[in-house]
């Protein structure tokens, strides 16, 4: 049968990028291609309690279907913590949502119209990409440096769409490029969003992942005119297999996000919610965090050593204080998906995400995201030495 699909799925297609990663499937490949969070992480023995306890001492409750914004107890832990952070907020402001990953689905069908303009940093998080490209918007990118988005480049982007609706940044330890945006910036991002009326929606899933440095105020806590949203989750705290993140907004938007989730998928689920939030109340997640930091910045500190022990000096890489990511910078005309399929995974038997996918604009091809995340210390510097031996002879040749 021919289907008669809507206007909007020419906007979702596979990946390209999908085929080549699922080689990285093949036991002898090192993969550093996935954004997963390290399973030996999650903390078994207090989620199996939780859980066991939910149901239980109160299995018919958790078992229930609830309110489609999320249950009141865990919206006002999630806001006491938003509080901490600075972020003036309570309960009200607070819709659990299906993992971050939710939050940008329902903020696009929010606010996209087809052809409305959605400005991004340059790269940006593929997964945003996929959940925008339904709503059928325009893109603008905004150049990054180690500061994260230049606001010099962000105002010329305005000046050339004013009517910009919405813009969408990582701000800290970027999905892919690991790089933070600074306070300062952030407080001018707010002046411009006030100035051109635009939403900002800040996606922060690694921001408690820091290894150094104090963590900078978010996007949030500098919003005077409640046209920020912020999103939150555990899966990198916790698991992401509970599927559980959150949004942080104004009481009007958290309305209307609330109406477009009871229409997704009514709610999300009660049980990891009323275990999750027995968990906060159990267990102390910030010191269950500062081991998940520990352990990621050996990690981060082991690839970064080896790449500056084995790779050519043409190739650059950025630090990242936090979360999962570097990101590899070749010389102009290197093709990092051509040399992936053709010697990295053939011969260093090595995997990494191939940059292009990340632009929405003009992709560029001479850049990699590595994840240090799920890869042991032996297959850190066993993996990417194999890729700087091969480098070394490619890029020297
Ligand atoms: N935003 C960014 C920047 C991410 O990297 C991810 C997941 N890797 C998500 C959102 C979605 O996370 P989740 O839905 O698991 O909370």
């Amino acid at each position: 049968m021919n289907i008669r699909l809507a206007d909007r799925m020419s906007q979702v297609k596979p990946s390209a990028i999908r085929e080549l990663l699922q080689l990285g499937a093949d036991p002898s490949i090192i993969s550093f291609g996935g954004g997963y969070p390290d399973a030996s992480l999650f903390p078994l023995e207090h989620l199996e309690a939780v859980f066991r306890s939910v149901i239980a001492d109160n299995g018919h409750e958790a078992l229930q279907y609830t309110v489609s914004n999320g249950s009141p107890k865990l919206r006002g832990q999630i806001a006491a913590r938003m509080s901490r952070d600075g972020i003036d907020c309570g309960a009200d402001n607070v819709l659990v949502l299906q993992g971050a990953q939710q939050g940008l689905d329902l903020v696009a069908k929010m606010l996209i119209d087809k052809g409305d303009v959605i400005i991004t940093e340059n790269p940006t998080f593929l997964g945003a990409l996929i959940a925008f490209n339904p709503c059928e918007p325009r893109y603008a990118t905004v150049r990054m440096d180690d500061d994260g988005m230049d606001m010099d480049d962000l105002e010329r982007t305005l000046a050339r769409n004013p009517g910009a609706k919405l813009l969408y940044t990582v701000p800290d330890f970027q999905n892919p490029t690991g790089v933070t945006l600074s306070l300062e910036r952030r407080r001018k991002l707010v002046e411009l969003a006030n100035r051109f009326d635009f939403v900002i929606l800040e996606d922060t899933p690694y921001r408690e992942i820091r290894y150094q440095g104090e963590p900078l105020a978010p996007i949030k806590s500098f919003d005077t005119e409640g046209r920020v949203i912020y999103l939150g989750s555990f899966s990198k705290i916790l698991a992401p297999g509970l599927r559980l993140g959150w949004a942080v907004a104004s009481e009007q938007i958290i309305q209307q996000l609330g109406l477009l989730k009871l229409a997704a998928d009514t709610q999300c689920s009660t049980l990891n919610m009323a275990a999750v939030s027995l968990f906060l109340d159990t267990y102390d997640i910030d010191a269950h965090i500062a081991t998940i930091r520990r352990t990621y910045r050996r990690k981060k500190d082991l690839m970064l050593d080896t790449i500056r022990r084995t790779f050519p000096q043409d190739v650059a890489f950025t630090e990242p204080s936090g979360g999962l990511f570097t990101w590899l910078t070749f010389p102009e005309g290197f093709d990092t998906t051509r040399f992936m399929a053709d010697h990295a995974l053939p011969e260093a038997k090595v995997a990494y995400v191939p940059g292009a996918t990340f632009f929405p604009l003009r992709q560029e091809a001479n850049h990699a995201r590595v994840s240090y995340s799920t890869q042991s210390d032996e297959a850190i510097v066993k993996g990417i030495t194999a890729l700087g031996q091969l480098l070394t002879a490619r890029l020297q040749a």
